[in-house]
């Protein structure tokens, strides 16, 4: 079957949904590693996997691997056919449209960069378009293989029906993105939450894996944070969970343009950086890159600002820990390009602020280019494979 026949679900048997999602983020693996794993029998686990087989998506290994001391015959691993299919994925910015495209193990292996001179959703979709061009031309051949388009941005997004509510860096309201991008380029379009999409990128293909819960916190022009909680993406009952950019940390401290005050974002996020260090210095127009500059040159005043958002984010990361307990927390994002000024006081913060043992769980905290985030989006395309 040629791939561009079987746009409908890929599979609806909750078994297969199991055994397809459990080979994807940890595979190769046995098929009596697998009904172990997800308590089903190995006829079970065979019939879950004999379509997907048939289909392409999944393969079996030569039998190398034994289960155990004593066992029987060797075991035939179960692994993906990464190249079965393509997706691509696109973050939104208020200026650029930044692309990928992932096979479907989500390794990137094509990206791309457009600039958006204006952020009206015409404009957008014209923009995607001539991206999405530059990408499959880095794919030869494979045109066929790509049915499927994941877009991210900021905001409050409608993952269901791909319906943007509210994007504040856009000046959207209502925006039905999901339908538009569908109409324009021919594919089926998933739209999320930037920093949910990364989530799920990190749950499904990185420091996630394996994980019952775990925490991303991004760090940028805004302070986000995904959770996973009993191995699912909490999205809240009104859309709005883990929020901790707007945890309040400092009663005193300068007001947030949520309405807040002392919000971690107002201390912490790359606006409030800047206007700090300004403030220091005595230069209004000091940038990011400049204020970074002289922290890491050794001003002392300027690496104190650096110094108390990196405090603040460890505070509201303590919070998460004290709140929900996770296995782990992956803290990231742009703004942790100069993480150098940032780890030290994160993890003494954090380990002050959290409660008995939640400060053992382990910090992971690392800089995050923005293909990362067009990735997330390609992963949340991939789950909508998988999760029809
Ligand atoms: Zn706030």
């Amino acid at each position: 079957m040629s791939p561009a026949d079987d746009t409908g679900a890929l599979i609806g048997a909750p078994a297969a949904t199991a055994v397809f999602t459990a080979v994807l983020t940890e595979g190769p693996v046995s098929r009596v590693r697998l009904a172990r794993r997800l308590g089903l029998s190995s006829a079970a686990v065979t019939k879950a996997a004999r379509p997907l087989i048939e289909r392409g998506y999944l393969h079996e290994l030569a039998a190398t691997e034994r289960t155990g001391p004593g066992a029987g015959r060797p075991a035939s691993p179960l692994a993906v056919r990464a190249d079965r299919e393509f997706f691509l994925g696109v973050k939104i910015t208020a200026d650029e449209l930044i692309g990928v495209v992932c096979d479907l193990r989500a390794r990137v292996r094509a990206t791309a960069r457009r600039p958006l001179a204006d952020s009206g959703v015409e404009a957008v979709l014209g923009e995607l378009g001539r991206l999405m061009d530059t990408l499959l031309h880095e794919l030869p051949g494979q045109r066929a293989r790509v049915r499927r388009l994941g877009l991210s941005l900021s905001g409050d997004v409608d993952r269901t029906s791909g319906l943007v509510r509210y994007s504040p860096f856009l000046h959207w309201r209502d925006v039905p993105l999901g339908r538009l991008a569908t109409r324009a380029t021919g594919l089926t379009v998933t739209v999320e939450n930037d920093v949910k999409a990364l989530t799920a990128a990190e749950h499904w293909f990185g420091e996630g894996v394996g994980a019952e819960s775990f925490a991303l916190v991004t760090v940028g022009t805004g302070i986000g944070c995904g959770l996973v909680v009993n191995g699912r993406l909490v999205s809240g009952s009104y859309g709005v969970a883990g929020e901790i950019g707007h945890l309040p940390v400092d009663a005193a401290g300068p007001d947030c343009h949520c309405g807040g005050r002392g919000c971690v974002e107002a201390i912490a996020g790359t606006d409030a950086l800047v206007a700090q260090a300004r403030e220091r210095t005595g230069r209004p127009d000091l940038s990011l890159d400049e204020a970074v500059a002289l922290a890491r040159g050794g001003r002392e005043d300027v690496r104190a600002v650096f110094a108390r958002a990196g405090s603040a984010i460890g505070c509201g990361i303590a919070a998460v820990a004290n709140l929900v307990g996770p296995t782990r927390i992956v803290v990231s994002g742009e703004g942790l390009a100069a993480y150098d000024l940032f780890d030290t006081t994160i993890r003494a913060s954090f380990e002050r602020q959290a409660f008995g043992a939640a400060a053992q769980c382990p910090l992971s905290i690392r800089p995050l280019p923005f293909e990362e985030w067009a990735r997330g989006a390609a992963a949340v395309s991939i789950q909508s494979l998988v999760l029809p």
